[in-house]
């Protein structure tokens, strides 16, 4: 193995749900592992401070409660309560609630609250009933799981990704054209797949909305700034929308690099391609680096990790201004993912 360079102290990332806490937990692997050749052995005191400023565009009111999915994948993934196998929700679930709603006939019925779960959006919801903010009843349930990083919603403030679609109904407009409507993307991703076609994704209330406390701190503190492979548009683009918070990587003394979502035309899970699309955006490696943008030329990445298999995409990005290499990108375990973190900080701290 080569020399160690030395690993940041200050880390924040930015993360949508699946994607982004896959990644947190290889790079958090990478990070309070093994000592550093170039420094004595730390306490854990003195492990190095992670900050996570997570996506809070997908949450709902489901059935009264305040649901916020990657918020909650985040701390159940870290915390060690996510279910492996989905990916999301609670280890051991059952749906005997949903199951009895479903009975009563009220909507929606196509969002998975399972029971277990529920226990933490009733926690919420109380908390935010009682004047709490959404960060701080956030810290409240990280007590229980221990995530091992600070989790921060990128607000406190409602602000709601919604899909433009052709209504499904097929309802036209007074000259035939296809009525457009605007559905919660939750509606959009999960009841109907990504399928409508999206003409774009406005966030309800996203001008209003403020960084929560601590977030625009955190990246000015930073010593290295992180885009995990979440989502460009719905999970990173949500979060980079919040005013202020763009503002505050531009300014950001820490490099900022990222990794691809992207592995050859396809996100490797999930439907990000039908977000990318929408926006104009190739689904690609390369046009997902370009969407973000150079940091030396107004954008926001020093840095750009492809896969192996999209080799041939790195001279392109690099002509971008954005330094990049190709390596292994699949999350496929917790080493293979530390390897991947590792990689990335590498990558920016050896070309600034
Ligand atoms: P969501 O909120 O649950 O959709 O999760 P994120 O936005 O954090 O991440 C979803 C994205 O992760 C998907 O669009 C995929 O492109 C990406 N992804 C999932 N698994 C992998 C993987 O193994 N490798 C890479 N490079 N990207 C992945
Ligand atoms: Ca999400």
């Amino acid at each position: 193995m080569p020399m160690d360079s030395p690993r940041p102290r200050n880390v924040v990332a930015l993360a949508g749900g699946i994607g982004g806490s896959r990644f947190l937990r290889g790079l958090l692997a990478y990070l309070n592992d093994e000592p550093h050749q170039d420094r004595p052995q730390q306490a854990d005191s003195d492990a190095p401070a992670v900050t996570v400023i997570g996506n809070t565009g997908d949450d709902i009111w489901i059935h009264g409660l305040r649901v916020c999915p990657d918020l909650d994948t985040v701390m159940y993934t870290l915390g060690g309560g996510i279910s492996e196998e989905r990916g999301w929700g609670r280890e051991a679930e059952t749906f005997t609630v949903k199951e009895e709603l479903a009975e009563y006939g009220v909507e929606p019925t196509w969002f998975g609250l399972g029971d277990r779960d529920i226990a933490t959006h009733l926690v919420r919801t109380q908390s935010l009933a009682a004047g709490f903010a959404l960060s701080e009843v956030t810290a409240a349930l990280c007590e229980r799981w221990q995530p091992g990083v600070r989790l921060l919603p990128m607000s406190d403030d409602r602000a709601e990704t919604h899909v433009l679609v052709d209504d499904p109904s097929g309802a036209t407009t007074a000259t035939g054209e296809p009525a457009r409507i605007a559905m919660h993307f939750q509606q959009w991703w999960i009841q109907y797949r990504a399928s409508l076609p999206a003409h774009g994704f406005p966030i309800v209330g996203i001008d209003q909305a403020k960084p929560a406390p601590g977030v625009v701190e955190a990246i000015a503190a930073a010593d290295l700034i992180i885009l995990p492979p979440s989502n460009p548009v719905v999970s990173i683009g949500t979060i980079l929308a919040v005013p202020g918070i763009r503002e505050a990587l531009v300014a950001a003394s820490a490099p900022i690099v990222g990794l691809s979502p992207i592995i050859g035309q396809a996100p490797v899970r999930g439907m990000a391609d039908a977000c990318l699309t929408a926006i104009g955006v190739p689904t690609s490696a390369s046009g997902v680096a370009g969407h973000y943008g150079a940091r030396s030329r107004g954008g926001l990445l020093d840095g750009w990790l492809v896969e192996s298999s999209d080799a041939d995409q790195v001279e392109a990005i690099i002509e971008l201004g954005i330094a990049c290499r190709a390596v292994p990108l699949l999350m496929s375990s917790v080493a293979a993912t530390a390897a991947m973190a590792q990689t990335a900080i590498e990558l920016v701290q050896t070309n600034r």
